[in-house]
């Protein structure tokens, strides 16, 4: 078997052939990296060499990465929405793919206020499911035994919509676990879950959060790992037992299920596993009653070996909140992925989150890097498109942006990640996830930029007006210290009339006006997900922003550059800006969310 030593632990158990197939695959695609990109590149090419955008560059039949790299430009979302709307509006014609459309996968990254669409083809599943099929076999490696029990695992899925032309537009696990791929996978003892499908299933968030909850304490003892995709359902998850336990302990004391779970399909399969049993209803009783909420995960589930959630990038910002629930339990960041294209997979993923990295898997798409040097930018033009770096030639302690062409049609599409180069498995690059760019506020999915914190902050100015008074300075902070999170804007007010000042209904209506100007993925954690509180503003003393450039001029910032910073995250800043509170409000109801998109 061609495990590489570096896969390996030192508790490896000898692994089942299913696991021994999955390594040979990790190392024939990591050993041969170079090569296998340049067949995905060459397929892609073969596959969609009759679409109209590729036909728009003229590649004659060309399939190799000089003559694609030379005439084939680098785009973004925004670069790609005429022919992306075309579709929605029910184009079948060959445009990106030759494959037909299968749907569209709704990111978490907006434009212009909404999900960005991205095509999908009906074979992209399958490339999923073998990246998920890798996850187990590398797992066990340190964790072993993951199938002598299951895995309590608080999945979603979310709302979706049609498009005009009639393509359903859903976040890509909600495609996923909608699929036969997810509802008829062959058992698995390395996979079983306590939460039954039903639940998973189930379109609402309250009742499928409670019936997996349930399932969860039921089968207490049997759980071997704790997750959610990202940190903040987790943590939400453990938020809604202190909310609900009353409620659940109940339900086990008596056997009887809650009627606020009215869905019938969970109904019946709950009926099949709930009968009386007042020791575990007092045992849980026992544990939430009191204000100890300490180290709850493994109160409750003690055989949990680890947490399985992303608690890289904006997620990482949770991480001191799982230590406190779990009892510093390991959090293992499985995989890195997206609605354009799943990347790849953590290879050792016991390490700690401020050193996860993750193997880019060759297969998945074809990788380019743009070397992101923000002192030394690359100017990127349509009409002679650059030579990127390859995923073979990254270097080692560098910082790039992530570029992909993939099997659906996307050709040299910027995700938006900035990923540093950490080391080689094989002739793979490993990858750090840096951040997002252009992100400055995160709680969940949700992701704002500067300029739609900027709109909202101008939209909401505008009810000061009456007032005769303005924001002079502004600044933000994703507070997650409370759950669910929640974004606190700072404002520096001038007020003209002290008697006139805005009150309190007047702040709290801004706060609305804020949330109702913010992208959707922002409204759909606020209203139908719970995954974000009310937004607050916090008005702070007059001069603040003054002593901000101070203090940050102390500490080596130049005088003629300085800029407020638009977001805070440094704890001496957070605790100068707090100090200087002078009143806080916070918003009065939820915006406006449908799942029919605005434009
Ligand atoms: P979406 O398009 O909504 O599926 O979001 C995909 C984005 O989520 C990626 O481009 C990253 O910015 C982020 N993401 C996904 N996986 C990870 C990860 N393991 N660590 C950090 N960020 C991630």
């Amino acid at each position: 078997m061609a495990v590489d030593s570096s896969l390996s632990s030192p508790m490896a158990p000898p692994a089942n052939k299913k696991f021994a197939k999955a390594f040979e695959f990790i190392e024939e695609m990591t050993k041969n990296a170079d090569k296998v990109q340049q067949n995905v590149l060459a397929e892609i090419l073969l596959q969609n060499s009759d679409t109209e955008y590729l036909k728009r560059f003229n590649l004659g039949g060309a399939t190799d990465r000089d003559t694609f790299k030379s005439r084939v430009p680098v785009v973004t979302y925004e670069d790609l929405q005429p022919e992306i709307q075309r579709i929605a509006n029910g184009d079948r014609s060959k445009i990106f793919c030759s494959h037909p459309i299968s749907e569209f996968l709704t990111s978490s990254g907006t434009s212009a206020g909404e999900r960005k669409l991205m095509p999908t083809i009906r074979q992209e599943m399958d490339r999923r499911q073998l990246l998920y099929s890798l996850l187990i076999p590398v797992m066990n490696l340190y964790v072993p035994g993951l199938d002598k029990g299951k895995g309590l695992y608080f999945l979603f899925i979310k709302a979706e919509s049609k498009t005009p032309g009639g393509l359903v537009a859903r976040p890509v696990l909600t495609s996923y676990y909608k699929s036969d791929h997810f509802k008829n996978r062959p058992y698995d003892p390395y996979n079983v879950y306590t939460s039954p499908d039903e639940a998973i299933l189930c379109p609402d968030s309250f009742q499928s959060m409670y019936t997996q909850m349930l399932c969860g304490l039921l089968m207490r003892e049997e759980v071997l790992r704790v997750g959610a995709v990202f940190a903040s359902g987790l943590l939400w998850a453990i938020r809604f037992l202190q909310l609900n336990w009353k409620q659940l302990a109940h339900d086990i004391s008596t056997g009887s299920l809650n009627p606020k779970i009215t869905d019938t399909s969970i109904q019946q399969r709950i009926s099949k596993i709930l009968s009386p049993n007042p020791v575990l209803a007092e045992f849980i009783t026992k544990e939430c009653e009191g204000e100890n909420w300490e180290k709850i995960i493994p109160r409750i589930w003690p055989n949990t070996k680890y947490l399985d959630v992303i608690v890289t990038g904006a997620m990482a910002q949770y991480i001191p909140l799982l230590d406190f629930y779990s009892g510093g339990l390991p959090q293992a960041c499985t995989m890195y992925a997206s609605s354009e294209c799943y990347f790849g997979l953590n290879l050792k993923p016991m390490t700690k989150p401020s050193e996860v990295s993750y193997a880019i898997m060759p297969n998945m798409g074809y990788f380019e890097f743009i070397p992101h040097d923000p002192a030394n930018p690359v100017r990127l033009s349509r009409d002679s498109p650059p030579r990127l770096v390859d995923l073979a030639d990254v270097e080692v302690g560098k910082e790039y942006e992530l570029v992909v062409t993939t099997y659906s049609g996307l050709c040299r599409y910027r995700v938006g990640d900035i990923l540093r180069v950490t080391e080689f498995h094989n002739s793979a690059p490993q990858f750090k996830f840096i951040r997002r760019k252009n992100v400055l506020l995160s709680i969940d999915a949700d992701k704002t930029n500067e300029s739609e914190l900027q709109k909202a902050v101008e939209n909401a100015s505008v009810l000061l007006r009456d007032f005769d008074t303005t924001v002079v300075e502004y600044s933000s902070y994703a507070d997650t210290k409370t759950i669910p999170g929640h974004y606190v804007i700072y404002w520096e007010l001038l007020v003209k009339d002290k008697a006139n000042a805005p009150s309190d209904d007047v702040l709290r209506k801004c706060c609305l006006v804020m949330e109702e100007s913010m992208n959707s993925v922002y409204r759909q954690c606020r209203v139908a997900d719970n995954s974000i509180g009310p937004l607050e503003i916090r008005v702070v003393r007059n001069g603040t922003f003054e002593e901000l450039m101070d203090y940050a001029i102390s500490r080596g910032a130049s005088i003629n550059q300085y800029k407020a910073p638009r977001c805070v995250s440094f704890t001496p800043i957070v605790e100068l800006l707090d100090a200087r509170v002078v009143s806080a409000h916070f918003s009065p109801g939820a915006p406006k969310w449908t799942p029919e998109r605005r434009v």
